[in-house]
């Protein structure tokens, strides 16, 4: 009996020794921390991407020994949502993005991902979008340009050639511009913040709307709340008129297109509803990715370029907000942008008025 228990214990002491041994030897960070976020065991990478040291660091709070800002607070809020993106203690060269797993009864494992060589690649692939559209906007200027010079009524027999030359010349300059204000917004953290006035804002759009549709739909403006917003106003204003450029180009003629403004002390929110072709559900998680269409032979007869919607999340997320989508195929479609309270203002009080 007691040579059995000699042997599965030191089966046991094996097993758990080669279970140490290829957690040591993984690439990524490790450590195990109790219920007090004391330190009971880490592997070689947390020691030099965390800046940990064995044995000291043993039975230490983490959030003491780990210098992170924000380090702590996410630590004792659970660690729910990966903290992505921060630079090594240990190594500042190195970016990781960390989670915290919960095990056993109230003991928690942090891992942190070398993500350096992903951040590497993602900045090639926005350097080489950025590059290849700043290349291509000279020819397409020059090709454009001429194009322009020659009035396709002058030449009856090439008259339909010239047209679609024109038009998918033009096509080809809004894709490129699009392009580079993607490429501008993903390289900037923040925007410029000035007071962007919503009355006058509203009445440009409608007048934008109104340009566009030519008569073929009704469109009117809601302004309830007199708040204005705190942000760039050359982004949120393109932004904006993209939502209402789809409203128009996706509402058949006769439909009818509202442009609203709400605030209140909860925040605030830019909406624009129309009654258009209306979208169906499978679609709208996948709206405001690159390119991506839901007809695209009407997004392309409409002179669609498919990155409206991206330029709209883009601007947004810089403004602490987001789109909320709702849409019926054949009813409508509502593209509401929410604002948090905090980026409202109160109205300016005109020298007059005091
Ligand atoms: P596009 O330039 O093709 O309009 P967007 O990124 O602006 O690209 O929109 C993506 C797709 O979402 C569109 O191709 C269209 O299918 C759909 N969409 C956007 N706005 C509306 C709308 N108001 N009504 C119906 N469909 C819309």
């Amino acid at each position: 009996m007691k040579q059995r228990a000699a042997r599965r214990r030191s089966r046991l002491f094996g097993l758990l020794r080669a279970f140490r041994d290829a957690a040591a030897a993984l690439p990524d960070a490790l450590v195990a921390i109790d219920g007090h976020q004391h330190i009971l065991w880490f592997n070689a990478a947390a020691g030099r991407l965390f800046g940990l040291l064995y044995p000291q660091h043993l039975d230490q709070r983490l959030g003491d020994v780990v210098a992170l800002p924000g380090f702590i607070e996410w630590i004792e809020a659970g660690g729910v949502d990966a903290l992505a993106d921060v630079a090594a203690p240990g190594d500042p060269d190195v970016h990781l993005s960390l989670r915290l797993i919960p095990y056993a009864e109230d003991h928690a494992l942090l891992l942190g991902r070398d993500i350096s060589q992903v951040l590497r690649l993602e900045k090639v692939r926005r350097d080489f979008v950025a590059n290849v559209s700043h290349e291509l906007r000279t020819p397409l200027t020059v090709v454009h340009g001429y194009l322009d010079l020659i009035e396709p009524e002058q030449i009856p027999e090439f008259e339909s050639i010239l047209r679609e030359l024109r038009n998918q010349s033009r096509r080809m300059t809004q894709i490129v511009e699009d392009l580079l204000t993607l490429s501008r917004l993903d390289a900037e953290e923040t925007l410029p913040e000035t007071r962007v006035a919503m009355g006058p804002l509203l009445r440009t759009l409608q007048r934008d709307a109104d340009g566009l549709s030519r008569g073929r739909h009704a469109i009117t403006i809601e302004l309830d709340g007199e708040h204005d917003l705190r942000g760039s106003p050359k982004d949120l204003y393109s932004a904006f008129s993209n939502l209402v450029s789809n409203a128009v180009r996706y509402t058949p003629v006769g439909g009818s297109i509202t442009i609203g403004w709400h605030s209140g002390p909860q925040g605030g929110r830019l909406g624009v509803r129309d009654t258009g072709h209306g979208i169906s559900p499978q679609h709208l998680p996948r709206l405001t990715e690159r390119f991506y269409r839901v007809s695209t032979s009407r997004s392309r007869e409409s002179g669609g370029t498919g990155l409206g919607l991206s330029i709209v999340k883009h601007v947004l997320q810089l403004h602490d907000a987001h789109l909320d989508v709702a849409s019926e195929v054949g009813v409508g479609s509502s593209f509401t942008c929410i604002f948090g309270a905090e980026r409202l203002l109160q109205p300016e009080i005109l020298a007059e008025e005091i």
